[in-house]
């Protein structure tokens, strides 16, 4: 595999520049909310630590998980997105999260690791000759006995109306991507967006 196949191909520092963020709800993810309020999911997710969300977006999720005790970390790609992420929460070191400008797969990883990723539309937005990579990488910046959620999107193999991205995943792929290192603890159907119903399940994954 080339060099440039370990990298995503598309331009979403361009789509940040050009406001094309159509995934904006303006809240955290609701099927997060509802899985936190789930008490045999809850006790399954580390109270603290440091909590990463590759490909945050509009970092709601980040800010979300942040307490005093989990420092939270939000990803992203582009420098756009960073620079808003950064107008927007002047008080983020403040509430124990900040945001970094790096790629997912080459940024550098704390010592201790994470105990907590998130993943929510981020698996979907890449091309799935980066699928194996993902998981490589999952595995790699995860610490043992820390948790991997799976917001799984859109698991119905449809494509949405101007995409991919996001590219249609199945709850197979997450299987395959991610048996071999983690423990598979919770699965459900996701209550959140309304108009993604039935399209979403959410995960908890367990480092071995
Ligand atoms: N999770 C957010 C945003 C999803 S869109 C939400 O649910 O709203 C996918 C995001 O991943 C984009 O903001 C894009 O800039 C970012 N991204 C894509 N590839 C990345 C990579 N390799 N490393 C870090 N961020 C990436």
């Amino acid at each position: 595999m080339s060099e440039d196949q370990l990298r995503t191909n598309i331009d979403w520092e361009k789509k940040w520049q050009q406001g094309r963020s159509r995934w904006d709800y303006g809240q955290p993810s609701p099927a997060l909310v509802t899985l936190l309020q789930t008490e045999e999911a809850r006790v399954l997710i580390p109270a603290s630590g440091l909590g990463l969300v590759p490909g945050c977006g509009h970092g709601y999720d980040v800010e979300f998980f942040a307490s005093e005790k989990r420092h939270m970390r939000g990803l992203e790609i582009s420098q756009t997105c960073v620079d808003l992420l950064n107008q927007k929460y002047p008080n983020a070191k403040e509430e124990n999260f900040d945001f970094i400008c790096a790629d997912f797969f080459d940024f550098e990883v704390p010592e201790q690791k994470y105990n907590l990723v998130y993943d929510y539309t981020f698996l979907c937005a890449m091309e799935p000759y980066l699928r194996p990579q993902w998981a490589k990488r999952m595995n790699e910046i995860i610490a043992k006995d820390g948790v991997l959620i799976t917001l799984m999107y859109p698991v119905n193999g449809q494509e949405e109306e101007g995409g991919p991205p996001p590219f249609p995943l199945s709850e197979e792929i997450y299987h395959d991507l991610l048996a071999d290192n983690f423990e598979l603890m919770y699965i459900n159907d996701a209550i959140g967006h309304a108009e993604r119903f039935g399209m979403e399940k959410i995960a908890i994954w367990k480092k071995k």
